[in-house]
């Protein structure tokens, strides 16, 4: 038997899980499908080795979804700074009299309690599906994939792997990078692997947690420091952190296989001396990074969102980011459309969030690309370039705080020279659609 829906949701990660939510609350019907079954969080368990930076902007739509709660009580770790800079290993940063400038951007410079919250995905995910299972308005579908869609002037159809049917009148596809439902749809995509990795470790260290996040650039790539909770009774006076290695894939392929001893002693020379002692590795993975952008927003009655719609570098640890800001967008926009009588597929309203979302995602992209390009290059004037740059951003500022502004999902725009600068930059990173 088929059911019927106002809206059906393909991907309950973290950015479909939070529309379903946001559109339930308003009355409509959700069906709500992840071919995963129920995220798992109890106290005392190991961390997620996934976890993400939520802006202050996230945590606001959080807040409004009503989960944000339910994230603190299960762990979230905020961070009141954020230290970038780059490490001296230029021929000539190491004939230079003083240590190359670090920029930090702090939560008491913008008046405000923090910057973000770390907070490992399956945290946010199980709070958001709760939050679902106690939405009468959401039927969530867990542990069947979708198969294949179908439909006709007024309706679409989505058939799952365990023959379930559920019709609506707008499909969303949530469905992360490697999107099923962007596949079935006939959106094309414009997709480029970064050469470097990501390998990401959940570490114990000695010590209370940290509130402040770095990142050390290298010509290899960025490596990383992310603070998780206290490690609890298990572990008194030890400390949960992420720690993320950006390099060529052969590099990471070898730190993954050394045993927990010698990666830890290979991670304590390779990482800056704000690195604390490590005592663990219970986790290590590594990631392809690629940037896509998907050649539409929507087509007929399916509309993306989140990882579905673009993936970015995450070595702003802004993707998620954008996915709740896509989330938000589109949720407003539908709900406009009920009040008015309209149908939720028409192809004005759906431009409407594609044009509001694809410059700001393509703007991140190319805040992000920029940031890989110039700091994996090791020509002399790209090297003077990024530490002038990292100089004033740190002795202005104004600048400072309205790009952290930015980062934090406060402002919507870079500082007008920031965006200028951009868009004056040579290829190859203009590449972005
Ligand atoms: C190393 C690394 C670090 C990162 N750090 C950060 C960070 O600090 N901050 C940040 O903002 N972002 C970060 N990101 C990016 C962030 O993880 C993603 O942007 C985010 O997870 C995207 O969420 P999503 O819900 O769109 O997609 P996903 O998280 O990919 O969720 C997709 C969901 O769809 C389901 N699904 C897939 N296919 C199907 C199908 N056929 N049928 C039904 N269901 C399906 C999956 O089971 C999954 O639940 C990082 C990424 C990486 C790789």
């Amino acid at each position: 038997m088929t059911q019927t829906f106002d809206f059906i949701v393909v991907g309950a990660g973290m950015v479909g899980a939070a529309i379903a939510n946001g559109l339930a609350a308003r009355g409509h019907q959700i069906a709500l499908i992840d071919q995963g079954t129920a995220p798992q969080f109890s106290a005392g368990d190991d961390p997620d080795i996934r976890v993400s930076a939520l802006s202050a902007g996230s945590e606001r739509y959080l807040r409004e979804l009503g989960v944000w709660d339910d994230i603190l009580a299960m762990a979230a770790t905020p961070y009141r700074r954020l230290a970038v800079w780059e490490a001296p290993e230029h021929p000539v940063a190491r004939l230079m009299p003083v240590p190359p400038p670090r920029t930090i951007f702090s939560a008491r410079d913008l008046k405000t309690s923090h910057l973000g919250h770390i907070v490992e995905n399956r945290v946010t995910q199980k709070a958001l599906w709760d939050r679902a299972n106690r939405q009468p308005t959401i039927t969530l579908y867990s542990g069947a994939g979708i198969q294949s869609l179908s439909g006709n002037d007024s309706q679409i159809t989505a058939t799952l792997d365990d023959g379930h049917t559920v019709t609506g009148r707008l499909l969303i596809g949530a469905d992360g990078a490697g999107s099923r439902v962007r596949q079935l749809s006939g959106i094309g995509v414009s997709r480029d692997q970064y050469q470097q990795q990501a390998l990401v470790a959940s570490v114990r260290y000695r010590g209370s947690p940290e509130d402040i996040t770095w990142q050390a650039f290298h010509s290899s790539g960025p490596r990383a420091f992310l603070p998780l909770h206290s490690a609890g009774p298990a572990h008194q006076g030890e400390s949960w952190a992420s720690l993320v290695w950006y390099d060529d894939p052969s590099v990471l392929s070898d730190l993954k296989a050394l045993s927990e001893t010698a990666f830890i002693a290979r991670v304590s020379e390779a990482f800056p001396e704000e690195l604390p002692d490590l005592t663990a590795v219970v986790a290590r993975a590594s990631f392809p990074i690629a940037r896509q952008h998907a050649h539409r927003y929507f087509h007929g009655r399916v509309v993306l969102v989140g990882d579905a719609a673009h993936t970015i570098n995450p070595l702003a640890g802004q993707g998620v980011n954008l996915g709740f800001q896509d989330a938000l967008c589109l949720q407003t926009l539908l709900d406009e459309a009920r009040r008015q009588g309209r149908d939720p597929a028409d192809p004005s309203l759906l431009a409407r969030y594609e044009d509001a979302r694809r410059p700001a995602n393509r703007r991140m992209m190319l805040v992000m690309d920029a940031f890989y390009h110039l700091f994996s290059n090791r020509r002399t004037p790209l090297w003077a370039m990024r530490n002038l740059g990292l100089g004033l951003a740190q002795g202005l500022p104004f600048a400072r705080n309205r790009v952290a502004r930015y980062a934090m999902g406060i402002d919507e725009r870079l500082p007008a020279p920031v965006e200028t600068l951009l868009r004056r930059l040579p290829t190859p990173w203009k590449k972005a659609g």
